[in-house]
């Protein structure tokens, strides 16, 4: 069975609980969760002006292809409230498709690996701690090694709630 490697990440409201009913309607919609990051806060990337985030990386076993993961995790954007404004923009819950297999994909609403995750420490620290020896089929590197090159300085702390 396909497996999927996905960002959650929020900036807004009771950012625990969002991600956790963002876990619950994965689990639900898209696939079993058989691995979770800790969660982690990072002050927010590219456009620094709004609250910090808190970012977890979930691995799940899907039966559906690429693009009905994209529709899936859209409709629970949707649903748990995700107002589309701009770019960047602060936001109840954002849900990234990292990896899927070892798939290779570029369409126009699609692109897997994600462009971007060897580029964020954010996205990089949780993803090392699931899966550390994961290889990135384009750029044929293990996640410890994108870590341990990442440009990206901006601090990623372990994140301790009460309820998580
Ligand atoms: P961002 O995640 O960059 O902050 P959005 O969540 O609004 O911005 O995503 C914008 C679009 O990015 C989505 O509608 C989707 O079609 C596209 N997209 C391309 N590649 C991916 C990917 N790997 N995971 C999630 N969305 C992606
Ligand atoms: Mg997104």
């Amino acid at each position: 069975m396909p497996k999927l490697y996905l960002l959650l990440g929020g900036n807004l409201g009771d950012r625990p609980l969002y991600l956790s009913q963002a876990r619950e309607q994965i689990a639900a919609q898209i696939g079993l969760i058989v691995q979770s990051s800790a969660l982690y806060e990072t002050a927010a990337w590219g456009k620094t002006d709004q609250p910090a985030f808190l970012n977890q990386v979930l691995e799940v076993q899907t039966t559906l292809s690429p693009e009905q993961v994209l529709q899936g995790i859209n409709q629970i954007e949707q649903e748990l409230g995700r107002i589309r404004q701009e770019h960047w923009g602060a936001r109840v819950i954002d849900i990234d498709i990292l990896f899927y297999d070892q798939l290779i994909l570029q369409t126009q609403r699609l692109t897997i690996p994600h462009p971007q995750l060897h580029l964020r420490r954010f996205t990089l620290l949780p993803l090392n701690e699931i899966a550390p020896h994961l290889l990135h089929p384009v750029l044929n590197l293990q996640i410890t090694q994108l870590l341990r090159d990442c440009p990206d300085k901006l601090p990623v702390h372990l994140y301790v709630s009460a309820t998580d």
